[in-house]
């Protein structure tokens, strides 16, 4: 029996909304060609234009229709010149992050064969680890709420168990999935400061803890500034990596850095009931309206979108969807011929889109 999810649609602010149309085309194509799921969309606005043109950056409606909905899909959020009163930016996608508790921020990266990077990569590597940054406490906690006095400055760091457990569970099955689905050895890394905080003596012991429960995957455990030269030296070693709040913040940097840049990042904020898939980059206003956005970061999120909902439900035509998206963005990549001018090359988004589609037939 075919059944239905239901997704709410943030498009968001600048090349949010050209990028999120050729995607949910993608998708809803997709969908009306399986026999085993299909999908329906629901737009829920928010974000800088909206709150410029309304006073409100994420009306209760939309709230809810995220929380009633099977996955949530946004788009870029924010405009540098649509700020509150105090000066900060709108930034929906952290109320939800925070609203939903979505504490495992994934972040995929992956470089092909006939990929750009800075790196140069020996022949028959490719890089394909994920990064697991814990997105709801870390040195976040305090984030807005820091105490300044004229001659100190403190932010707290907050490590919990029950989120810490969650995020542990959370990474082990993440690598048994890839594993069964042939990426990846089936390997955590724990990447923290333990050698000096107590904190992250914490949170390795909990690591251990739930590392303990699966024998079947190797764990591992690397501090970050090591992990930072690692990335550099021999990406291709890891496979899933988790840590705090603000390491994760960085390290994804890193790996959106290997990747060649932003373009090509995609990312998942995923907690007990709810899961937010957007790209790592921003609204680009210095590019809106062009049409010469790079839709990949969000076509690819779009992709562990497909992927999320099929391994949750158990729909294997889904997972299957997931990865044809992916793999066809891939093999545009590779190709080499309509990529965007941030990949070097010259079409328009909606050519880049295209391409894609006419790959996976559904053009
Ligand atoms: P940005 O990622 O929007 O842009 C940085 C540079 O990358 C720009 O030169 C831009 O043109 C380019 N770029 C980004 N995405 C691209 C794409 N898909 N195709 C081609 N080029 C692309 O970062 P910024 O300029 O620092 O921020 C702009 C706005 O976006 C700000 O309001 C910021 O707060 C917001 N922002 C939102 C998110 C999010 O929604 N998750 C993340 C970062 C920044």
């Amino acid at each position: 029996m075919t059944k239905n999810y239901e997704i709410a649609v943030f498009e968001g602010d600048g090349i949010g909304p050209e990028i999120t149309d050729p995607t949910v085309k993608i998708l809803d194509q997709m969908a009306r060609n399986s026999n085993s799921y299909s999908l329906t969309f629901t737009d829920a606005p928010a974000g800088a234009t909206h709150y410029a043109k309304t006073g409100e950056s994420l009306p209760e409606a939309s709230m809810e229709i995220a929380r009633r909905s099977d996955a949530i899909l946004l788009s870029a959020m924010g405009l540098p010149d649509v700020r509150y009163a105090d000066g900060t930016e709108i930034s929906p996608q952290i109320d939800l992050r925070k609203a939903l508790t979505l504490f495992a921020g994934v972040r995929p990266v992956t470089v092909r064969a006939g990929q750009r990077t800075p790196l140069n990569m020996p022949d028959g590597k490719e890089i394909d680890f994920v990064l697991i940054r814990e997105s709801t406490e870390g040195l976040f906690f305090t984030q807005g709420r820091g105490e300044v006095t004229e001659n100190e400055a403190r932010e707290t760091l907050l490590i919990t168990r029950d989120i810490s457990e969650k995020l542990f569970k959370f990474a082990f099955d993440l690598a048994k999935t890839r594993k069964a689905t042939g990426r990846g050895p089936g390997k955590v890394t724990c990447v923290d400061k333990a050698n000096v905080f107590r904190a992250f003596a914490f949170f390795r012991e909990m690591f251990d803890a739930e590392a303990a429960k699966h024998p079947d995957l190797i764990s591992d455990h690397a501090y970050v500034d090591a992990t930072a030269l690692w990335m550099v030296q021999k990406p291709w070693d890891f496979d899933v990596m988790v840590t705090e709040n603000m390491f994760g913040d960085i390290l994804s940097d890193l790996g959106a850095g290997l990747m060649g840049g932003l373009g090509l990042a995609p990312s998942a904020d995923i907690g007990l009931e709810n899961a937010v898939f957007q790209p790592c980059h921003g609204s680009a206003p210095d590019i809106a309206g062009q049409g010469v956005a790079n839709p990949f970061a969000m076509i690819l999120s779009g992709a562990m979108m497909l992927e999320w909902l099929g391994i949750r439900h158990d729909v294997e035509a889904m997972q299957n969807d997931g990865a044809r998206l992916r793999q066809a963005v891939d093999q545009v990549v590779a190709e080499g011929q309509v990529l965007t001018r941030d990949l070097g090359g010259t079409a328009g988004t909606a050519d880049a889109a295209s391409a894609v589609a006419k790959v996976l037939g559904v053009a």
